[in-house]
C-alpha cells in the first residue's frame, strides 16, 4: 500500500510549489499488525493460567480446603500454572533482549562433543524415564567452533526438550554435528517422534505458533522455544531449518560460523 503526502512550499501565504511524497507503507503496516498480534497472544497466554489459578483458589476458599486430598490436588494445579507463567515471562524477556540486540554474544572457542554430551546429560532423567535412545556424533572437522556457549546451550536445550516432548516412549534422538557445504558448523537434532504436518512446517518458527495448542500446553510448552532458538542462531550469523514427516519424526538443523567472526568479542 502506498500513501500520498503533499508538501506545499509557501511564499507569502501563497502556495509556490508542491512536492508529492509517495511512501510504501506495506512493510510498516505488516510490522504493526504482527506487533498487535503478538500483544494479543501474550495477553491470552497470560490470561489462561491466571483464570485457572483464580478458579482453583476460589474453589479452595469455597470449601475444598476442608478436603485435604482435594486441596493438595488444587494447590498442585496452582503451582503448575504459576511455573508455566514464570517460564513464559522468562522466555518473553529473553526474546525482547534478543530483539533489542541488547544482549551481546560472548563468543568463546567451544568443544562441540562436550557441548552435545552436556545437553544429553541435562535431560538424562527424562531420557531414562521415557526409555529414549540418545546418541551423539561429531565429525572430526568440526571438533571446535566459536560460539556463545550459554546461548547455544539454550538452543540445544529447546530442541532436545521438543524432541523429548514429541517422541513417544522407546524412541530415538540423534544429536549430530558436521561441516555444511558452505563451510559452517551444522548441528542437528533428529527424533523419531510424532512429526509435524506439512502445512504447519513453514510457520513453526513464528512466536506462539503450535501444531496442537492443548498438547503443547499440557507438555508445559510456551510456544516460544523455536522462535528463541531462531533469534539466537540469527544473532550468530547462522540459520535454522526444520524438516519433518508426520508420524516418522523431525529433524532440526542449525548452522553457525566455525571461525571467529570479525567484530565479535572473545
Ligand atoms: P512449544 O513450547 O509449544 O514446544 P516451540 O516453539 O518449541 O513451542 O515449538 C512450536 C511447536 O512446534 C510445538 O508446539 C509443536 O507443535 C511443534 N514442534 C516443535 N518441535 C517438534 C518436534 N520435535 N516434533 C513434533 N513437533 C514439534
Amino acid at each position: 500500500r502506498v500513501t500520498f503526502t503533499p508538501i506545499h512550499r509557501r511564499e507569502g501565504g501563497r502556495i509556490a510549489g508542491t512536492i508529492a511524497v509517495l511512501q510504501d507503507v506495506t512493510e510498516q503496516e505488516n510490522l504493526e499488525e504482527s506487533r498487535r498480534e503478538f500483544v494479543a497472544n501474550v495477553s491470552h497466554e497470560l490470561r489462561t493460567p491466571l483464570t485457572t489459578i483464580k478458579s482453583y483458589a476460589e474453589a479452595l476458599d469455597d470449601g475444598a480446603l476442608e478436603d485435604p486430598q482435594l486441596a493438595v490436588r488444587f494447590v498442585g494445579v496452582i503451582r503448575n500454572e504459576t511455573e508455566r507463567m514464570i517460564r513464559l515471562v522468562t522466555d518473553l524477556l529473553h526474546l525482547s533482549r534478543l530483539d533489542s540486540k541488547e544482549s551481546s554474544l560472548r563468543i568463546q572457542q567451544t568443544d562441540i562433543t562436550e557441548m552435545l554430551e552436556d545437553v544429553a546429560d541435562r535431560f538424562s532423567f527424562q531420557i531414562r524415564q521415557k526409555r529414549i535412545h540418545i546418541s551423539t556424533r561429531v565429525r572430526k572437522d568440526v571438533a571446535t567452533a566459536w560460539l556463545d556457549r550459554d546461548q547455544i546451550d539454550q538452543v540445544l536445550g529447546n530442541l532436545v526438550s521438543n524432541a523429548l516432548k514429541y517422541t513417544p516412549e522407546g524412541g530415538t534422538i540423534q544429536l549430530e554435528a558436521h561441516k555444511s557445504e558452505d563451510g559452517m558448523l551444522a548441528v542437528s537434532v533428529r527424533d523419531s517422534g510424532i512429526g509435524i504436518p506439512k502445512k504447519d512446517i513453514e510457520r513453526i518458527f513464528e512466536r506462539f505458533y503450535r501444531v496442537d495448542k492443548a498438547r503443547s500446553r499440557n507438555m508445559g510448552g510456551t510456544g516460544l522455544g523455536l522462535s528463541i532458538a531462531r533469534e539466537i542462531v540469527k544473532a550468530h550469523g547462522g540459520s535454522i531449518s526444520l524438516q519433518s514427516e508426520l508420524n516418522e519424526g523431525s529433524l532440526v538443523t542449525f548452522t553457525l560460523p566455525l571461525m571467529k567472526q570479525r567484530g565479535s568479542g572473545a
